[in-house]
């Protein structure tokens, strides 16, 4: 399949201070295909959304390349090119409460981007594309003047969807979409961006904390601890043999739907927090909770290779290889 986001030894290190640096995230490389998507999971902290914001030229990269459709992003942008990106990348917020303007209605707030790129948009045309929106996202088409308030969680999120389809673009960053939402509304929510992306041929960038839902809407999934890719596969196969040990203890942390696999099944629990990102380990940033760490660990950094087709991990146990 065709790429259309590549992502090559990024990394973003944001200044603490005056002589201390943080690396939010720390050399990382993948690809995200078209009509595809990739899942981003990892802890708080680990640098998921620092990649998704760097996506989203919201932060310039520290070093690294990063390319959309071909193309090499430049923190020098022509306006036009610019504008385009803005128009082609949009972003779906984790806090459907927070994210949506509670002074502004539905029409105003999904007609934002419309107002920008497309300023030669008529008020009625507006008006009628808002309405298309909200019915393409499950709303009533009738509720354009009502305030965020008057909504529910679910609810809200889908205008938040409405607001990031409105100037039709080609890839979308959601950050933690579902994570503020209860369950019962989660898989609605995951639902419709699937439907959306089948009809529209849209690709995601989905970032999640944890494992229990991404795998539902991913078709290949990346793991990142402290700033760095542990794991990268096919979502099947990143569920049913994880490589990396950070990975294993991450999917012995979801429950189980049948209590009686529940109670038979061991929970691989991890020590200790995740260190500071100012001052990470020596050699792999795992080996401080890995519960298989060796010498070499706290040595050598391991490399990011694929080790099986289109199975990449960074760990010593499979250096051998
Ligand atoms: Fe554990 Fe070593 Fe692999 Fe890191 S490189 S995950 S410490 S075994
Ligand atoms: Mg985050």
């Amino acid at each position: 399949r065709e790429p259309l986001v590549e992502v090559e030894n990024l990394t973003k290190y944001f200044k603490v201070g005056k002589k201390q640096k943080l690396r939010a995230v720390d050399g990382i490389s993948f690809t995200i295909h078209k009509g595809e998507t990739l899942g981003l999971v990892g802890e708080s902290g680990c640098g998921k959304s620092t990649v998704g914001r760097t996506l989203l030229q919201l932060y310039q990269p520290t070093s690294g390349v990063v390319k959309f459709a071909g193309k090499i992003l430049e923190s020098q942008q022509s306006k036009a090119g610019e504008k385009q990106y803005h128009q082609d990348v949009q972003m779906i917020f984790q806090d459907p409460y927070s994210s949506l303007n509670p002074r502004m209605t539905v029409l105003e707030i999904i007609s934002e981007g419309l107002l920008i790129h497309q300023p030669n948009m008529n008020k009625e045309d507006r008006r009628t594309r808002v309405t298309e929106l909200l019915e393409l996202v499950g709303l009533d088409r009738n509720h354009a003047n009502r305030y965020p308030h008057e909504f529910s969680g679910g609810q809200r999120q889908r205008i938040g969807i409405a607001r990031a389809l409105a100037v039709e673009p080609k890839f979308i960053v959601a950050d933690e979409p579902i994570a503020a939402l209860d369950v019962s509304i989660q898989a609605q929510i995951v639902n419709l961006l699937k439907q959306l992306q089948d009809e529209r041929d849209l690709t995601y960038l989905f970032i999640a904390h944890d494992l229990s839902m991404v795998k539902h809407i991913s078709d290949r999934i990346a793991v990142m601890y402290l700033g760095q890719m542990m794991e990268l596969a096919e979502s099947e196969e990143l569920y049913e043999e994880p490589l990396h040990p950070y990975t294993a203890a991450l999917l012995s942390a979801i429950p189980l739907p049948d209590p009686v696999l529940e109670r038979k099944r061991e929970r691989i629990i991890l020590k200790g927090d995740v260190p500071n990102p100012i001052n990470p380990p020596s050699g792999c940033p795992f080996r401080t909770r890995c519960p298989q760490a060796m010498g070499v660990c706290a040595e050598k950094t391991p490399i990011w290779q694929e080790v099986k087709p289109n199975h990449f991990v960074a760990c010593h146990l499979y250096n051998e290889q």
